[in-house]
């Protein structure tokens, strides 16, 4: 294998991250930053600077911590808003992720009697699945009959843009919302997020995207490609540790529709009047308004450990590099598949704007004993050991 070329800045931040080790002490080397990223070595300091602020202002801290409470969700929308070109008042981190896409989809899933159905990928994350037909059913219908999968061409795993866009276009009088893994979970693949949401524009269907895979992962610009809404997970990419708050990205465009129907909550208040506690909500201007509850302090401060590497170092540089890692692995596999005939393929397309970093590879012999043992030539034994052949 050739030799990895490496950005010199960003070699010293492999230094910012805990790895894990093996039970040798040798560290490990990670694949599954797409679904637990590493922990940062600062995000202690961080957490524990808010239990210091807890410990000696009690109450006080949400005014006179080092950053306070009542405002800490505002100190990400900066790094949030350049991670997917957005305007800093479209972002804010709140909640969780499948709690978002509900409140989410309060707002921007309206049906109407002829135009009600909601496209999404077929092999949609399952939390997705069920989030789309429970709210079909929420309001009345059938999801067999209001959600419409995309289906892959016949042979292939992978949706082309094309197959995408005609799915729209056959359904483009009925269809109310298109939900998109901006990046599919399992294939890896990156769709062609400025084309469909043309595509959907033009027919008056709403778009919304689960950036679970996709934020802190490949490029994203919202402001080449406007669509409604976003919510995404910060546990994946970004490294904000297991459970970590999730964020969502809401269009400017309606933040003066005060038809919108939204579940309101107190920290989405017009916060010059938040604590007068009155009883009519008046809410923020912007994604602000979404806002439920008063922040989870202990787990957004392990977000803002983690953006404050990305800010640093910048997605664009990130994508570059992470380009030529998933090069190289791709073309370290192949050869590897090629010279020992492994029924191996590697699913993720190849072309530079339809994937990530992540590489998904479909098993074809022995999947069971190359999960458990992870390596090629071993066998699993009963007791779930391995022997090397
Ligand atoms: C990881 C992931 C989720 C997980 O949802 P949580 O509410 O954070 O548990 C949901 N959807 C997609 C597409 C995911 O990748």
């Amino acid at each position: 294998m050739n030799k990895i070329e490496f950005n010199n800045e960003i070699i010293p931040f492999r230094d910012k991250f805990c790895i894990p080790k093996n039970k040798n002490g040798k560290e490990l080397i990670y694949f599954c930053g797409n679904s637990l990223g590493l922990k940062p070595k600062a995000t202690d300091s961080y957490i524990l600077q808010e239990l210091n602020d807890w410990a000696n202002l009690g109450v006080e801290g949400h005014f006179e911590a080092q950053k306070p409470w009542v405002d800490y969700h505002k100190t990400f929308s900066k790094s949030l808003a350049n991670l997917i070109g957005a305007e800093e008042n479209e972002v804010v981190a709140m909640n969780s992720l499948s709690v978002n896409l509900h409140l989410l989809m309060v707002s921007f899933y309206n049906p109407q009697p002829t135009k009600y159905k909601i496209l999404i990928e077929q092999n949609a994350f399952p939390s997705d699945q069920y989030i789309v037909a429970s709210q079909a059913k929420f309001h009345g219908y059938n999801p067999n009959d209001a959600i419409v999968e995309i289906k892959p061409e016949y042979d292939r795993i992978c949706l082309t843009t094309d197959v995408i866009i005609s799915t729209i276009e056959q359904y483009k009088n009925e269809l109310n919302l298109i939900l998109l893994g901006a990046v599919n979970y399992y294939t890896g693949q990156a769709f062609e997020l400025k084309k469909i949401t043309e595509v959907a524009q033009k027919y008056d269907i709403k778009v919304g995207l689960d950036l679970a895979h996709a934020i802190g992962n490949i490029s994203l610009d919202f402001k080449q490609y406007p669509i409604d809404f976003a919510t995404w997970c910060s546990y994946k990419y970004l490294n904000s540790g297991p459970g970590g708050v999730s964020g969502v990205y809401i269009n400017k465009k309606y933040f003066n529709n005060y038809e919108i129907k939204r579940f309101e909550g107190w920290w989405g208040h017009d916060e010059k009047e938040r604590f007068l506690m009155g009883n009519v909500f008046k809410p923020m201007h912007g994604a602000a308004a979404w806002q439920l509850s008063n922040a989870p302090i202990l787990s957004m401060a392990a977000h803002a450990a983690s953006l404050a590497i990305f800010d640093e170092i910048g997605i664009e540089k990130l994508v570059e590099q992470s380009k030529k890692l998933h090069l190289e692995l791709r073309n370290g596999l192949e050869k590897i598949i090629l010279k020992y005939n492994l029924k191996i393929e590697i699913i993720t397309p190849k072309a530079e704007n339809e994937h990530g970093c992540q590489l998904s590879i479909l098993i074809n012999e022995n999947g069971k004993d190359l999960y458990r043992c992870r390596l090629a030539k071993s066998k699993c034994n009963s007791d779930g050991t391995c022997t090397t052949l």
